[in-house]
């Protein structure tokens, strides 16, 4: 039996047999944790000395594209852990949730560090805003590398996408991560950090792998650090309050399992196409992971009319599931991950049917497919049914993390959404409804109470990714009972590893600071127009200031003629006289057009392309005979390490154009995006 190793301090460590882990399967023995107890000094000197040193000698950019590569790295190996994961239990299906669903969210998050980060290690989150009148004293935001460790506990139920979630932030932020995956399943989350190990592409420290205890890791964090877990809501009870975390007030954020619900909305007849919607989610739901996903539905609500129909359309579905060895073809659902969760479950349908009526299951299952599974960890999909569940708290306050649901009557929809609240918070609500006032009226109340909420009905099915599929984009955690946390929601999950701060002084130090241009900062001008620049000769708060031009009737007419666009404001002298601006006024775009004709430099150079706008206003009318001219300011570079299709490689550049008038008051205001080629 192969005994597994922890990966600290850059070795993998652990010779002896510790404690046996056993196949999901049947229940044979098939690999030892380590019995050697870690150094957790060493683990921390070693994420501070070596992982910090080297994630902070490169940037945001650089680490999105080890992300990508590791990404493409694990895909290519995926087979590999495939072979592993059913003996967590895993069908094909629900390992390509945690092997497949991981690789894609370090893709995502690949994407999120090149498109929203900037080069550097400093997020400007602005703009920064004058305090005073003259202009010469600013506040802004800035978002740092919090120079710490990331600790990451994970539950047993995903030992790939569990660590990978989480850790694809943290390295984007620049944090090293010491991660403990639950021991039931660590052999695979061991066999994951070996394939990342091999790739060769992390720089050394940024990750590191505890098989077994934390020992006395928590009391040797330190103020810049994170912990990141997500179990049972027990664990995270006990852990958050360790006396070390409190009194250095370390981030903790809880992911904690809930009684996530899903509601059939009182529209919906069994002649409506959500009917069946609603029957196959809480099915897909209870036998996913044979229900052991923190987001699965243990509760589904449906009008007090549709209780015995629905229960029994979910027991003729279940009934022609096919249970047993996940690594069958054919199989649907296989046991749990462990004998231990066995009991668990088996004793949490016990309490949860006392007063209840178990339509199906709430044992282990006969007729399994295939040999020798008699010490496998089975439980049949197990269906109760609660008819009084505004008197019966413990349908609310159980979670029995495995592929059993109660299924509940409401009243009306107000009662629907009273008794979804009854869980006292959770990671993910489900409507189904055809009736856009029901989800108005509904979705803003239960938003308070969960995490996230997905309105499904028959135009949504096609593309809908489903209410148990968290997403790298979106928002991850819920509040109350599910932990109060939060988990990705795109760049979201990274700023939790990234330290805010408020930065005030002059423009000019706010630039520096930012590494973008602060209007009212020092500008660097000269003979050399700006577009003719490379990108690697750009530097910030370069400016032109342009020639002048006088807007003319003429020009209106003109762009009237050439755009269609003949609103009363450009062409209606009468109508325009009694508007707000008393007078005929050039239109907006006219004035970005006439700005860009101020400002371009013609002839080919470094300037690829003008690929956007962003935060345009405009600032005041531009009437017949007023004069404009405008500022243009190199405002933000970003490398992202791009190179065109002849190898030219290229950067973006950002540019804050000001356009004024002849008073030198503000009219318009926006930034223009560019690729500039680098030499
Ligand atoms: P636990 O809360 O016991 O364990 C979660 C993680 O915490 C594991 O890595 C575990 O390690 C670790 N841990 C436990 N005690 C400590 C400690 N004192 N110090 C440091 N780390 C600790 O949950 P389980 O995995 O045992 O699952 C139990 C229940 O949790 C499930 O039945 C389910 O109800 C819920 N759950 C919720 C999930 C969610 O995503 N919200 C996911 C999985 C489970 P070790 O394995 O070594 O004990």
């Amino acid at each position: 039996m192969k005994t597994l190793q922890s990966w600290i301090g850059g070795t993998w460590t652990g010779e002896t047999a510790g404690q046996t882990l056993h196949s999901a399967i049947d229940g044979s023995g098939i690999y030892a944790t380590h019995g050697e107890a870690l150094d957790f000094n060493l683990a921390l000197s070693y994420a501070r000395q070596s992982g910090l040193k080297n994630l902070l000698a490169i940037d945001f950019q650089q680490r999105a594209t080890i992300l990508r590569a590791l990404a493409k790295y694990l895909t290519e190996h995926k087979e590999e852990l495939y072979a592993i994961s059913s003996h967590t239990g895993a069908t094909r299906g629900d390992s390509w949730i945690d092997i497949e669903g991981g690789a894609g969210t370090v893709f995502a998050y690949a994407s999120i560090g090149t498109n929203e980060f900037p080069s550097g290690n400093v997020m400007h989150e602005g703009p920064a805003l004058a305090l005073g009148k003259q202009g010469v004293f600013s506040g802004t935001h800035i978002l740092v590398p919090r120079q710490g460790v990331a600790v990451h506990i994970n539950a047993f139920n995903f030992p790939v996408w569990g660590l990978l979630e989480k850790f694809a932030p943290s390295f984007l932020a620049g944090m090293p991560c010491i991660v403990k995956p639950a021991t039931a399943t660590s052999y695979l989350t061991e066999a994951l950090v070996r394939q990342i190990d091999a790739s060769g592409l992390l720089p050394a420290g940024s990750l590191q792998l505890i098989i077994g205890s934390t020992g006395n890791l928590l009391d040797l964090l330190e103020e810049t650090d994170v912990v990141t877990f997500t179990g049972s809501a027990v664990t995270a009870a006990q852990l958050k309050v360790h006396p070390n975390i409190i009194r250095r007030s370390i981030p903790f954020n809880v992911e904690a399992d809930s009684l996530n619900c899903a509601i059939l909305g009182p529209d919906i007849t069994t002649d409506n196409e959500e009917f069946d919607l609603f029957i196959k989610e809480v099915v897909r739901e209870m036998t996913t992971k044979a229900g052991q996903k923190c987001t699965a539905i243990r509760r589904a609500l449906v009008p007090a009319g549709q209780l015995d129909t629905v229960a029994e359309k979910i027991r003729a579905r279940l009934d022609k599931l096919v249970i047993g060895d996940p690594r069958l073809d054919g199989v649907r659902m296989g046991p749990l991950a462990s004998q231990a969760q066995q009991r668990d479950v088996l004793a949490s349908i016990h309490q949860l049917a006392e007063g209840n009526q178990i339509i199906c299951g709430g044992a282990v299952p006969e007729n399994l497919q295939g040999e020798n599974l008699q010490h496998g960890a089975f439980v049949a999909p197990t269906l109760i049914v609660c008819r009084e569940p505004t008197q019966n708290q413990v349908v609310h306050d159980i979670e029995a993390f495995g592929p059993v649901t109660t299924l509940m009557p409401y009243r009306d929809i107000h009662e629907a959404v009273a008794l979804a609240a009854k869980a006292c918070g959770s990671l993910v609500a489900t409507l189904v409804t055809r009736d856009a006032g029901i989800a108005a009226m509904v979705i803003p109340q239960m938003a308070a109470q969960h995490g996230r909420l997905l309105i499904l009905n028959a135009q949504a099915t096609p593309e809908s990714t489903g209410h148990g599929s968290p997403l790298p984009q979106l928002k991850h955690g819920g509040p109350g009972r599910a932990g109060g946390g939060e988990e990705l929601g795109g760049i979201r999950a990274v700023k939790h590893y990234l330290q805010r701060a408020a930065v005030q002084g002059s423009p000019t130090m706010l630039s520096a600071v930012t590494a973008e241009y602060v209007r009212g900062a020092a500008m660097l001008e000269s003979d050399i127009h700006p577009f003719r620049r490379y990108f690697d000769d750009l530097q910030i708060g370069m400016s032109l200031l342009t020639h002048r031009r006088t807007v003319s009737e003429a020009d209106i007419v003109n762009f009237g003629g050439l755009s269609g666009d003949y609103f009363y404001m450009h062409f209606d002298e009468i109508a325009a006289r009694e508007s707000p601006f008393g007078k005929r006024i050039a239109h907006g775009y006219f004035v970005l057009s006439a700005a860009a004709g101020l400002f371009v430099s013609p002839a080919p150079g470094p300037v690829l392309a003008n690929y956007g706008l962003d935060t345009l206003r405009f600032i005041k009318p531009v009437g017949i005979g007023d004069t404009i001219q405008a500022r243009l300011t190199c405002k933000r570079k970003i490398d992202r390490q791009k190179k065109d299709a002849k190898g030219v490689g290229q950067g973006v550049v950002a540019w804050d154009v000001e356009v004024t008038n002849q008073d030198n008051e503000l009219v318009a205001s926006y930034d223009i995006l560019t690729l500039v080629a680098k030499k």
